[in-house]
């Protein structure tokens, strides 16, 4: 597939009208029979049993993407948590759409108000490339769910998933209830000025400004799932191997390319030492060899692979301590794109690596001397996507996260809190603004809506003019004159 080509309809018009019309297609369709609880299920159920059915060609579509990527990490990490998202929807949807009691104050008795949760029309969905298939199915699943038609614009680098996606969720729906569309940027960029009821985007900051700028045209209201750097602070008391082991995991599934990955850790300063050595054990042990295994994952194009290159690159004429981890000494290059983990010492701000998120296996580390200081370090930065902290002391445990602020936050372990629906999902400040998975996925695609309900009779129908004796009587309830 050409990335630079634009490939959006098919074929009878410009790009830019194909999109429209879809589009348009779209929004007639939902004004014409909004979808209902049974056909919301029906879609979920029906996007659930072909996923299960296509495990094989998923794995194929995003191996070939990343030019090798394990099957049980496309399984564990973007087939898992879409299937989790798709079943806890489903089994909640009733609940969900029910409109809920809300409570009226007495001054209001004896009318009634509730909630409505209402789809919101044609919602469009931007993603990225790392999880492809999580990336776009799961905000897939609460847009449908919350009732929406939704049209879907994967990456560009990952054309075989974007393909394969095509091709299903043509067999699953009609064009006029979910869509696909594939190309590169200037498809996606013309995709978001498209008057969405909800734009949800995936992907970089500086893509997400870009499309904030676009929404604000047509005031769309719009979630920005972006990345950041989000750091894993391990306590002086915590058992070191245990932390290495989680953290390194976290770091080096699909090799860094995660946007909650790790992106660096805080350690205290006497530990230096110890950590690279049991990094080192424990990398030998994960990957005894990277080149010549399915397990490691490859960078996902030469561009990210020579920005990674550079990131170290910088760091090293700046004075940072390069150790790179390669057990069994393998050739690890631009050509076969595999990135060896590598552990930047004696890191600087001034150094890109601690400027902008890596996104790959380099993990600096960086030495503090007091659990003060190593707080005092994380509030100056901008929040990040996700926080991870190593402690068994709850008090502590506590303390800290009162005292910090991040998108979300694993505890004793990386990425973990991501695969709960239970929990909404989503950065603050520069690592994005909404929410989604599991309820969240389906309030963030509805439209909430308040409805008061007046009863036959009404105090309140006494406040009217002329103002007089009785007004007074009310107001005398309401505000004590
Ligand atoms: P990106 O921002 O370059 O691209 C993402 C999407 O934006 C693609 O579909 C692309 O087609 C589209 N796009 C590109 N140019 C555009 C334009 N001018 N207008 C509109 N759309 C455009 O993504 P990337 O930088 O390759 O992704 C990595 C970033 O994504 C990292 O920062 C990572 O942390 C973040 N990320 C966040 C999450 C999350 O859930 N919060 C998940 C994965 C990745």
């Amino acid at each position: 597939m050409d990335l630079a080509k634009p490939s959006v309809g098919d074929g009878s018009g410009s790009p830019q009208q194909d999109l429209r019309a879809r589009f348009e297609a779209q929004r007639a369709a939902f004004l014409s029979a909004p979808p209902g609880r049974a056909r919301r299920a029906d879609a979920l159920r029906g996007l659930e049993q072909a996923l299960t059915r296509q495990k094989d060609r998923i794995i194929e579509a995003i191996a070939a993407d990343f030019g090798g990527r394990a099957a049980e990490e496309t399984l564990a990490l973007d087939l898992f948590p879409v299937l989790n998202e798709i079943r806890y929807a489903r089994r909640r949807l009733k609940q969900w759409m029910r409109p809920r009691r809300a409570p009226v104050g007495w001054q209001f008795w004896p009318g009634r108000a509730r909630i409505m949760y209402q789809p919101l029309g044609v919602v469009g969905i931007l993603s990225t490339w790392n999880y492809p298939l999580f990336l776009s199915f799961a905000p897939l699943a609460g847009a449908l769910a919350a009732g929406n038609h939704v049209l879907l614009k994967p990456s560009e680098f990952a054309p075989h998933s974007a393909e394969w996606m095509r091709c299903l969720i043509a067999g699953l729906f009609p064009p006029e209830y979910v869509d696909v569309v594939c190309g590169g940027p200037e498809v996606a960029a013309e995709f978001s000025h498209l008057p969405f009821g909800r734009l949800l985007f995936t992907g970089s900051a500086a893509v997400g400004r870009r499309i904030l700028r676009a929404a604000s045209e047509n005031l769309t209201p719009v979630t920005l799932e972006l990345g950041g750097k989000s750091p894993a602070l391990v306590h002086a008391e915590y058992p070191l191997r245990k932390a290495v082991r989680r953290i390194l995991a976290g770091k080096l599934y699909n090799a860094g390319q995660t946007c909650v990955a790790p992106d660096y850790v805080l350690l205290l300063r006497e530990r230096a030492a110890a950590f690279v050595e049991a990094a080192r054990q424990e990398v030998a042990s994960l990957y005894p060899r990277l080149a010549a295994n399915p397990d490691y994952t490859r960078i996902i194009h030469t561009r990210h692979y020579e920005r990674l290159a550079r990131l170290v690159e910088d760091a090293r004429g700046k004075g940072a301590e390069v150790i790179e981890i390669n057990p069994a000494g393998e050739d690890c290059n631009a050509g076969n794109r595999v990135f060896p983990p590598v552990l930047l010492l004696g890191v600087r701000e001034e150094m890109a690596v601690m400027q902008e998120e890596i996104f790959g296996p380099v993990l600096p580390v960086v030495l503090y001397r007091t659990l003060e200081e190593a707080v005092a370090y994380l509030r100056a930065r901008p929040q990040p996507l996700a926080l991870y902290y190593f402690d068994e002391n709850s008090t502590r445990v506590n303390e800290l996260l009162a005292a910090t602020s991040a998108g979300g936050v694993t505890v004793n372990d990386c990425i973990m809190h991501v695969g709960q629906p239970s929990l909404p999902f989503g950065g603050i400040g520069p690592s994005g603004m909404g929410h989604y998975h599991g309820f969240d996925g389906f309030e963030t695609f509805s439209k909430k809506k308040g409805v008061f309900l007046q009863a036959r009779w009404s105090p309140l129908s006494l406040l009217v003019p002329p103002y007089g004796r009785r007004a007074r009587w009310i107001l005398k309830f309401l505000v004590g004159a």
